[in-house]
C-alpha cells in the first residue's frame, strides 16, 4: 500500500513562509503567491523538514520539477536565505531583492533617517548612503524660490561593488561566503 502523504505541519510551514518573507525564495523572482517545495524530493525523503523545504511560487515550483532550476541551486538558494535572514532586516532584504532583479539599478532613494534600517548593509559596504542634491524651484506669488530638500526628505542608497557582487550572488545561487 502506498505511504499517504501528510500535510506539511502548519508550524513547518510558516516557519518556512517566514523564511521567504511569504514570497517565492528565488532572488529574482519573489512572487507573493506561495507553494512548500521540497528540495529533496518528498518521494525519498517521505518527511516534511524545515531544512528541505522552500517556499516557491506555482512557476518556480514547475521549473525546479522540471529541472530547469537544478537542486543544486535551490540548496543554495535556501543556504543563502538563512545567511541574508541572520544579517538583515526586512527592508535591507526588500533593498537587496530589489537590487538583484534589476542590475540596473545604482542607487535607491529612502525617506531621511534610514540610517538605521539601512545599517548593516552599510557597515558592511554594500551600499553607501548619500544626499544628493536635491533641489526644486518654487514658483509662488510670481517669485522664485529655491528650497534646499537635501538631507531633510530624502536619502539615496548606491550600491557599491561589493553589494553589486553578493546581489549576483543571491540571484545566482552562488554561495555567499
Ligand atoms: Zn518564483
Amino acid at each position: 500500500m502506498a505511504q499517504v502523504r501528510k500535510a506539511v505541519p502548519a508550524e513547518v510551514k510558516r516557519a518556512v513562509l517566514v523564511e521567504a518573507g511569504h514570497r517565492c525564495a528565488i532572488p529574482t523572482c519573489k512572487t507573493s503567491t506561495t507553494e512548500i517545495a521540497h528540495i529533496k524530493p518528498w518521494r525519498v525523503v517521505r518527511e516534511h523538514k524545515f531544512e528541505n523545504l522552500i517556499a516557491l511560487c506555482p512557476t518556480c515550483h514547475t521549473r525546479f520539477d522540471s529541472g530547469e532550476i537544478d537542486r543544486k541551486a535551490m540548496l543554495q538558494y535556501k543556504a543563502n536565505l538563512g545567511v541574508i535572514n541572520g544579517r538583515y532586516g526586512e527592508i535591507e532584504r526588500r533593498v537587496l531583492a530589489l537590487f538583484a532583479e534589476n542590475p540596473e539599478i545604482n542607487s535607491v532613494p529612502m525617506p531621511a533617517a534610514s540610517d538605521i534600517a539601512m545599517m548593516h548593509l552599510v557597515k558592511d559596504g554594500l551600499f553607501a548612503r548619500g544626499l544628493k542634491p536635491n533641489l526644486g524651484i518654487m514658483i509662488a506669488n510670481g517669485a522664485c524660490a529655491t528650497i534646499d530638500f537635501t538631507g531633510k526628505t530624502q536619502e539615496f542608497y548606491t550600491i557599491t561593488e561589493k553589494g553589486r557582487d553578493l546581489v549576483a550572488r543571491l540571484a545566482e545561487a552562488r554561495s555567499l561566503n
